[in-house]
């Protein structure tokens, strides 16, 4: 039967890389994309990594309840379309939404059976330089998700599961550990 596997982690975290090397080991499991407003970064393709929206196009979706969650983060939109994921689901796909803490614990609302995995960095301090090294955001942006880095570590305590990401080697293991012994 095809499950739903939910991932959060803080910004830089490098859930990205983990989740990616993760995905190319087991290609039956999909990746779900997300709907957001913020601007795309260099390298970045509209229906790859995100489906890029207006303010005024997220409205509309959320007024037509198109979004099984979504979340505003650091001042943009996200949000997760139902149809993509019960399709996924119903052609009996394996799923992975990467999304944050907050829309993790509201897809667990509507979907008990989904497992939430957060993946945590071994330090703050390395999570920070992290962040910074990636030269992909403002100062101001920084701050933001600095600042919403302990309301994440707060919301992770319902997860069901924690991967600490010191290697992306061991943080992949661990996960493969998770969903294949579950
Ligand atoms: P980024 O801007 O770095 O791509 O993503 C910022 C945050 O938004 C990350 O924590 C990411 O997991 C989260 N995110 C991405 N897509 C969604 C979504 O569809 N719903 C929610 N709630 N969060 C999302």
């Amino acid at each position: 039967m095809s499950k739903l596997y939910v991932i959060s982690g803080s910004s830089g975290v490098g859930k990205g890389t983990v989740i990616n090397n993760f995905l190319s080991k087991h290609p039956d499991f999909k990746l779900s994309i997300s709907c957001t407003t913020r601007n795309k970064r260099d390298g970045e393709v509209h229906g790859i990594n995100y489906f890029f929206l207006t303010k005024e196009e997220f409205k509309t979706c959320i007024d037509n309840n198109e979004f099984l969650e979504w979340a505003e983060f650091s001042g943009n939109f996200y949000g997760t379309k139902r149809e993509f994921v019960e399709s996924c689901l119903k052609q009996g796909n394996n799923l992975i939404l990467e999304i944050d803490t907050k829309g993790a614990l509201n897809v667990k609302k509507l979907m008990p059976e989904a497992s939430l995995i957060f993946i945590a960095p071994p330090s703050l301090e390395e999570l920070e330089a992290r962040l910074r090294g990636r030269h992909t955001e403002s100062e101001e942006a920084i701050q933001k998700r600095l600042a919403s880095i302990k309301l994440e570590i707060e919301n992770s305590k319902q997860f069901d599961y924690k991967v600490i990401n010191d290697t992306v080697e061991n943080a992949v293991s661990r996960i493969e550990e998770i969903i294949f012994n579950e």
